[in-house]
């Protein structure tokens, strides 16, 4: 706990001063030009693997990197509000789907049922990338191969959650009229290295 209210000293005192300008410059507004959609996972930093300064990044960030398909319901929904407001509100110009190696959201759609029991919101959670599931389920192959079963659920996960974006009718649109770039990414964190989703070759590029 201390460690985390010096750290707040610290940045108050030492690493705000560096960044002044910069918080001057957006304290009264913000004007994103992104849309990042990332894993909870403690080991992504959004800010850091983009290169990019407060006021840059609008950030979203659960289990998994999911996306819920698009849905008219009186529910409370974070991850839908959030996209609602970065792209009819800030007008952000870019989506990143943004999974990564090692993802343990996406390690959890293998869980056996006793597992998913202690966590009965996060097997709720995964449900929606049930698609993905099945699929890689269904090709004992790569079910039998931990190593590629982890990265191919990962990448398969990303592109799904870029369909799911499509379902929503203000992205399909801007979409359509080549409003709003979409790309989906897959950090790899050993290496540091950032593969890029291309849609036409169905395959991830190194960036
Ligand atoms: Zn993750």
């Amino acid at each position: 706990m201390e460690k985390l209210f010096e750290g707040a000293k610290k940045f108050t005192n030492s690493d705000f001063l560096e960044y002044k300008e910069i918080f001057k410059s957006i304290q009264n507004s913000q004007k994103p030009h992104t849309l990042f959609i990332g894993c909870s996972d403690s080991r992504i930093v959004p800010n850091l693997i983009t290169n990019t300064m407060p006021g840059e990044l609008f950030v979203i960030r659960n289990i998994a990197n999911i996306v819920p398909v698009y849905r008219e319901v009186n529910e409370f929904l974070a991850t839908t509000s959030a996209i609602e407001y970065a792209v009819k509100i800030l007008n952000i110009e870019n989506i990143i789907v943004c999974g990564h190696s090692n993802c343990g959201g996406c390690n959890a759609f293998y869980l056996s049922d006793d597992e998913l029991e202690k966590i009965p919101h996060t097997r709720k959670w995964i449900q929606l990338s049930k698609k993905v599931i099945d699929k890689v389920k269904s090709d004992q192959e790569i079910m039998n191969d931990l190593v590629k079963r982890e990265w191919i659920t990962e990448q398969l996960n990303i592109v799904e959650q870029i369909s799911h974006l499509m379902t929503y009718p203000y992205i399909k649109t801007l979409a359509d009229e080549n409003k709003i770039n979409i790309y989906g990414w897959h950090y790899v964190i050993q290496t540091g290295k950032i593969y890029n989703y291309n849609r036409e070759k169905n395959i991830f590029e190194l960036i």
